[in-house]
Formats: C-alpha cells, structure tokens, sequence
C-alpha cells in the first residue's frame, strides 16, 4: 500500500495528493512549479487501521439500525385506529 503525500505549492497556494511508496519532489498541477516537496506524508499502516475503524463502526451502525426499527410516534397510531373505524 503507497504512502499518501500531502503538497503544498507557495507560488500558487494549491494543494495535491500523491499516492506512492516513496516521498518525491513533484511539479505544481495548477501552476507548474517545479520540486514541489510534500509537507505531509500519511504511512499506509495508518490508514488501514483508520479504514478498518470505519468500517466496524458502519457495520455496527447499521446493525443497530436493522435490529431496531424506528418507533411509530403514538399520535399516527391513533389517527391509523380512527380511520379504520
Ligand atoms: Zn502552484
């Protein structure tokens, strides 16, 4: 998994994402600045474990969300009881 590299351009203040496994100087995508350095580098072992974390947390969303259904306010129950009379 490629580390995530975070730049900053100051001539033209834009900001990019590289995705490889080493950290290299790259050229500004708006501007064309050349040896861009990347101010941040994100480790793959780190968003994994960010991405497994979301991903039990979506599933025990959902879990709670199947097992309990949302509650029929009392006020549509009654109205439902009235028409069918
Ligand atoms: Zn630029």
């Amino acid at each position: 998994m490629p580390f995530r590299h975070y730049y900053y351009c100051e001539s033209c203040d834009g900001t990019w994402l590289v995705e490889a496994e080493v950290a290299v100087e790259g050229d500004c995508p708006f501007c064309a600045a050349r040896d861009v350095f990347p101010y941040r580098s994100d480790e793959p072992a780190r968003l994994a474990d960010d991405a497994a974390r979301i991903a039990r947390r979506l599933a025990a969303a959902l879990r709670k969300a199947v097992a309990k259904p949302a509650p029929v306010p009392a006020e549509s129950r009654r109205l439902k009881r009235a028409a069918s009379r």
